[in-house]
């Protein structure tokens, strides 16, 4: 139902084209007379909600054509996810229900818990005192490992669906630029999203979603260098505060904390009807997973010296290890999608 209605509200705004400039959705409309099943999700992954289309449009309700691209759009983006997911089932449970989240986060706290109670160190200094740096390597390599060939499984599946060919550097490249600046965030006009509940627009969701995305590439930078130290340099952490791991890890999380509360706040404001209200409740879920990530992690900087570090880094690592299990079933799949929605586009 979703496909066929979003084909019917494309088909007009081909005949429209009053928002060509608005986002690289509009372009990848205007380049075909018809849209197969495969053409309209990949217009879906396309677009990321800023809501300006809406906004611009003399069709929307109470016109008869009655338009709500934004929606319609988020509805078939949804529905992809889960048709593509590995499993598929697992995909509908976390991206709807926040509670389901918090159950999973719950579940790996206690693992955590049971695991360095029951696994204690023999030595070591900082966090490898309370868990060992093999105990560490043998519960988060394969939490992380396995998600991420669900996810390469997952975007395999997308990529064959919507015709994807042989990647070359140049659709790479076209991709991170677009990537790097999210510029289609800020909308044709430079106003940005309309994410809050009147016409108001603003580049804040531009911001915070670049705060978010640059947080969690420092977070994860400081880990692969601190890996790097340990194996290459036979440097075992702790680290001081001027080392690489922990300024990448320190600056990662302010940012990461600022983005997502930023986020989080936008998403109480926004008109639920310009998105998929099914998958609310998973999306803030998700959010807050991140945030609680973040601050957990800042706030074990400041635990480090203290009787209640063992608590703590089981909160830390446990919110850590839900946010990896959840990866290929949660919000957090939209970005491994829009880098092959934008790399496709490169390609035409
Ligand atoms: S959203 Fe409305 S104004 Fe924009 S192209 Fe489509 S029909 Fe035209
Ligand atoms: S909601 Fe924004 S990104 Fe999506 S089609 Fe409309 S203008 Fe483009």
């Amino acid at each position: 139902m979703s496909i066929e209605e979003a084909r019917r509200q494309i088909e007009i705004c081909n005949a429209c084209r009053y928002c060509e400039g608005l986002c690289a959705v509009f372009p990848a409309i205007n380049r075909n007379r018809t849209f197969t099943d495969s053409d309209v999700i990949q217009l879906a992954n396309l677009c990321h909600n800023c809501r300006g289309c809406y906004y611009a449009c003399q069709y929307i309700e109470p016109h008869e054509f009655s338009l709500n691209l934004p929606k319609v759009l988020a509805e078939v983006r949804q529905d992809s996810w889960q048709e593509f997911a590995v499993p598929g089932a697992v995909a509908k449970a976390f991206n709807k229900s926040g509670v389901a989240i918090a159950l999973m986060v719950m579940v790996c706290f206690g693992l955590l818990i049971w695991f360095i109670k029951s696994f204690e160190s023999q030595g070591g200094e900082g966090f490898y005192a309370v868990m060992s740096h093999n105990a560490m390597v043998a519960v988060f390599a394969p939490a992380f490992l396995l998600p991420l060939l669900m996810v390469g499984l997952s975007l395999r599946k997308y990529w064959k669906a919507i015709g994807g060919r042989s990647i070359r550097l140049a659709d790479l490249k076209a991709t991170m630029q677009s990537i790097a600046a999210m510029k289609d965030l800020s909308g044709g006009h430079g106003d940005g999203c309309n994410f809050e509940d009147e016409d108001r627009f603003s580049n804040a969701r531009r911001w915070f979603h670049q705060a978010t995305m640059y947080g969690f590439l420092l977070c994860f930078a400081a880990t692969s260098v601190a890996t790097v130290m340990h194996y290459a340099f036979t440097m075992p952490a702790p680290y001081g505060f001027f080392s690489l791991p922990k300024l990448l890890g320190l600056s990662g999380g302010f940012l990461l904390s600022i983005g997502t509360l930023g986020l989080a706040g936008l998403k109480l404001k926004a008109d639920k009807n310009l998105s998929d209200k099914s998958i609310w409740g998973g999306e803030m879920g998700f959010v807050l997973l991140l945030f609680f990530v973040s601050t957990t992690g800042l706030l074990l900087y400041g635990f480090g010296e203290s009787n209640g570090l063992p608590e703590w880094l089981a909160v830390h690592l446990g919110a850590v290890l839900a946010f990896f299990l959840l990866m290929p079933y949660s919000k957090m799949m939209h970005g491994f999608y829009r880098l092959a929605a934008l790399t496709k586009n490169a390609q035409n």
